[in-house]
């Protein structure tokens, strides 16, 4: 069997799905091959994961967790694979704030008296989280923009 390679596993991930194959199901290490079954429709052949209670297992004795040889129909070349799933920059700015009721005003309205805590939270939809942060330790604007490149979006007052 040849060896496989893996040139972008997100994009053979892509390729997989398209073809209604969970990537959770094929080992890494494994050779996927594309083919024509018995009756000249092509397909996908792929070893797969068994599972027991949703885990793979290993049967007595052998060297790794079991599995079958499976055959599926191809759907989609792998030219024609929709591109793989990316986290987008998409970056957000909390300021903290803290609050108190205000001095009553004349007519009896009350206002509450609102201040910046000090303090921010910088999250990314890639995955990006300072959690709360001096906004003194907060990275530069330069910085932000570089790393998490349009649409940048924030709240930074
Ligand atoms: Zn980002």
């Amino acid at each position: 069997m040849p060896t496989p390679t893996y040139p972008d596993l997100a994009v053979t991930v892509a390729w997989l799905e398209a073809n209604g194959i969970d990537p959770n199901d094929v080992p890494l290490d494994s050779a996927i091959t594309e083919g024509m079954d018995s009756e000249g429709h092509p397909v996908i052949r792929y070893t797969a994961l068994l599972r027991r209670d949703g885990r793979p297992y290993a049967l007595k004795g052998a060297a790794g967790p079991a599995t079958e040889q499976r055959e599926v129909p191809l759907i989609t070349p792998r030219s024609e694979a929709p591109g793989p799933w990316a986290k987008q920059h998409e970056l957000h700015v909390y300021n903290q704030t803290e609050a108190r009721p205000g001095k009553p005003e004349a007519d009896g309205t009350a206002w509450m008296d609102v201040r910046s805590a000090g303090m921010v939270h910088l999250l990314c939809n890639c995955g990006y989280s300072t959690g709360w942060i001096s906004r003194r330790d907060m990275p530069s604007l330069e910085q932000l923009q570089t790393d998490h490149a349009s649409p940048f979006r924030s709240t930074i007052g």
